[in-house]
């Protein structure tokens, strides 16, 4: 399989003013990240909030710069593109937001905003817009009666639908699916999924999707990786960390997550504390003042990504030993 994104040390630090300390400090968004993308592959991204997921979203949108690192969209360098060249690759990526009705202009019509990523990209023929809309929204299950509403006329799931649609307009290779669900009702929440992993097994389109549940993460991903602080603590194949978890961070979250069956319970592993603000990242192991398992070196050492298995990597001093 192709690969379609590759993320190299990826960092995004931001400079403040400590007036208290009456010093400039370094907030850590994202510390140095790597992960891959294949054509037809999902990856999940998952952490609470403050571990730099959105960050990362907004890395490879090239909405913000990094502050070193390289991100790559089939095999090119996005730092190394002229504007031009930016414009013509913006194609290929496309967004799902979180709050599907803040992405739609109420003042379009469904007809309009479907046909205006097909004009800006010349993704058709002008005589065709109106098949092409048709098509699009026949894809994301809607009708073709509904070409001449307005989104607020929507419910909040066909709303997304129509995110959905317009982000699949332009034929993009990678779609950075950002909470698409967590702002719906939990009953559409897993028509939505169902109707991604439709759409990628058609158009073999590939997603990063950020999420704060592991349980959608498990539904739609091939790979995780596992957040904390803009590091990822926990990387691979989505059965082997989710079977085989081995960071202590991803085994509370997992921990933590609603069982459907009412017969089976979780034995939750209560977390000290909130996560810390990136402004003051712990030394160390960044998890060690919430972590269970930490032990000395945990406070002076920090630990990095190791593969455990071809398909697993882990950054925990446990695995190390
Ligand atoms: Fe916990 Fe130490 Fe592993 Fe960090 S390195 S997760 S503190 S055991």
């Amino acid at each position: 399989m192709q690969e379609i994104v590759r993320v190299v040390d990826l960092k995004k630090y931001y400079e403040i003013y400590d007036a208290k300390a009456r010093q400039s400090k370094f907030v850590k968004a994202v510390d140095g990240i790597s992960f891959s993308i294949h054509q037809g592959e999902t990856l999940g991204l998952v952490g609470e909030s403050g571990s730099g997921k959105t960050t990362t979203g907004k890395l490879i949108l090239n909405l913000i710069k990094p502050t070193s690192g390289e991100i790559f969209l089939e095999g090119k360098s996005l730092s190394s593109l002229n504007h031009k060249e930016m414009r013509e690759l913006r194609k290929s990526i496309q967004v799902v937001f979180q709050n599907p009705y803040a992405a739609l202009d109420p003042k379009m019509t469904i007809r309009d905003i479907l046909t205006e990523p097909l004009s800006i990209h010349k993704i058709v023929s002008k005589y065709d817009y109106n098949n092409e809309v048709k098509r699009l929204l026949n894809m994301v299950g809607l009708s073709e009666s509904d070409m001449d509403k307005f989104p607020h006329e929507f419910s909040g799931g066909q709303r997304q639908r129509i995110g959905i649609a317009k982000a699949i307009a332009v034929k993009p290779k990678f779609i950075i699916c950002d909470e698409p669900v967590s702002a719906l009702d939990v009953s559409v929440q897993s028509q939505i999924l169902n109707l991604l992993c439709e759409l990628q097994r058609e158009i073999k389109v590939s997603y990063l999707f950020i999420a704060h549940g592991l349980n959608v993460i498990r539904h739609v991903s091939d790979k995780v990786a596992v957040m904390y602080l803009g590091n990822i603590v926990e990387y691979g194949d989505v059965k082997t960390v989710f079977d085989e978890c081995k960071h202590p961070y991803t085994k509370a979250l997992i921990s933590s997550a609603p069982i459907p069956d009412p017969n089976r319970r979780n034995n939750t592993i209560a977390l000290k504390d909130e996560i810390p603000s990136p402004i003051n990242v712990p030394d160390g192991c960044p998890f060690h003042p919430r972590c269970y398992e930490a032990s000395d070196i945990c406070k002076n050492k920090k630990p990095f990504l190791m593969n455990v298995s071809s398909s697993h990597a882990v950054a925990c001093h446990l695995t190390y030993s």
